[in-house]
């Protein structure tokens, strides 16, 4: 039996970094990767056989658990009519029905394969439909890893972005201007200065990728006014809070909290894959005429709507519309942030907590922050130490203090009272 410390080591001489997206590589928190064999619900099983409650459900799109009955018999049915045609099928309509049933905000959707396929051509057709150029985005959100999203904060309001990554040309971030999340103030003074160059502007409602930091209602509010009030466009990035948060998306949660809200398009992936290779984007049928091959912003994909992967999507989203199931998610969720936050109480440890549907966050800190600088101040040797001692406990949490955590549906009180009894040991 090889150890997950053979199968890195092999692993490092054939892909850089041994891995094949850079979080999974351990490098935030130390120690060797667990390299996994298969997951059966809520746990998952390394090579060495040993099993872990996993709160990571592959970064949000299992939220059935691994290998739910219904979505492995409508995978494995597809599988045998065959991998893919590059011509259109009936289910990929259905998925698209589906999807926009339950966000009402869209009128039609165009399937792709990724997140970041997904963000990128949302940009491409805001760009497109608004004949502008410049967008803003947020400090601490994600949008998947396409040059001009790829950019940090330049040296002030006035000037554009800076690439984040080498092989981005400064050219390329030119036209991003990164803003501070939940900054109304800032906001407003970047409206005044671009707001009529501005095609958009992109954000993660709920930004998991800095952990769990919530867009608050006022800055949201504002948000929304100043897009409408200059022609520039709203797009939510929901590919993770997408069916995930609700069934209705984060969007569904802000139009609760601010009345008449909307976005102007939406990019969702994650659980609409169901743990395969797939992203959606869409808008209103007026401003998704600008795609080809009925407008001129292009936009195209060899395996985009595979049969395989909406046979997935599809059979997840049947199952998460069952009466009762955001309930009953929300509920577990609830029970494991409450329960983690007695757990620190009772130790002394500053903690904080936050969770919508079955995505949770936690921070070492006693107020959860309201933006990336702040989440930035945790005190990344404890969070490593608690990472550690979680992870030796059968416990898998993100190995990164920056990312969100995910609850499924086949998390069970057990495994909730197991979660918190590793708890116990690791914050003391
Ligand atoms: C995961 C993620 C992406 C990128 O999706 P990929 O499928 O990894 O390309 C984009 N936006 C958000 C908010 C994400 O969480």
């Amino acid at each position: 039996m090889s150890t997950n410390q053979d199968l890195f080591e092999r692993s490092q001489r054939v892909i850089p970094g041994g891995v094949n997206s850079p979080v999974r590589a351990f490098r935030a928190v130390g120690g060797t990767p667990r390299f996994i064999k298969k997951g059966e619900g809520a746990y998952i099983i390394d090579a060495e056989g040993k099993r872990y409650i996993d709160y990571i459900g592959s970064w949000g799109p299992m939220i059935l658990g691994h290998g739910h009955p219904a979505v492995l018999e409508a995978v494995l049915s597809a599988a045998r009519e065959g991998f893919s045609f590059g011509a259109p099928t009936e289910r990929e309509l259905e998925l698209a029905e589906e999807i926009l049933k339950l966000v009402p905000s869209m009128e039609q959707v165009r399937l792709v394969s990724s997140g970041t396929e997904a963000t990128m051509s949302a940009i491409r057709l805001a760009r497109g439909a608004t004949g502008r150029s410049k967008f803003i985005k947020f400090e601490g959100c994600y949008h998947g890893h396409t040059d001009a999203l790829l950019v940090k904060a330049g040296s002030g309001l006035a000037t554009f972005g800076n690439p984040t990554s080498a092989g981005v040309p400064a050219e390329v971030a030119q036209h991003t201007l990164v803003l501070e999340y939940n900054n109304v103030a800032q906001l407003e003074e970047a409206f005044a200065l671009h707001g009529k160059e501005l095609a958009c502007v992109i954000i993660e409602p709920i930004a998991g990728n800095m952990n769990f930091v919530r867009a608050s209602v006022p800055f949201m509010t504002k948000l929304r006014e100043l897009c409408t009030q200059y022609g520039a466009l709203l797009v939510f990035d929901e590919v993770m809070t997408g069916f995930r948060v609700g069934l209705g998306s984060a969007q569904a949660h802000y139009a609760q909290l601010i009345p008449g809200f909307k976005p102007d398009m939406s990019v969702f992936g994650k659980v609409i894959g169901g743990g395969m290779p797939l992203a959606a984007f869409g808008a209103s049928r007026e401003i998704m005429a600008h795609l080809a091959p009925l407008g001129g912003v292009y936009q195209a994909g060899t395996l985009s709507g595979n049969p395989v992967a909406t046979a997935c999507g599809l059979a997840t989203l049947r199952e998460i519309q069952k009466p009762g199931f955001f309930e009953a998610l929300s509920a577990q969720t609830q029970k494991l942030v409450a329960g983690l936050k007695a757990v620190a109480d009772a130790n002394g440890v500053p903690f904080s907590v936050d969770s919508q549907g079955g995505m949770f966050g936690f921070f070492l800190m006693p107020e959860l922050p309201q933006n990336y600088t702040t989440v930035m101040t945790t005190d990344k040797e404890r969070f490593n130490r608690f990472f550690h001692g979680m992870l030796d406990a059968g416990v898998y949490l993100a190995p990164a203090l920056y990312e969100a955590g995910f609850v499924s549906a086949a998390h069970s009180d057990v495994d909730i009272e197991a979660t918190l009894a590793a708890a116990r040991v690791a914050l003391r």
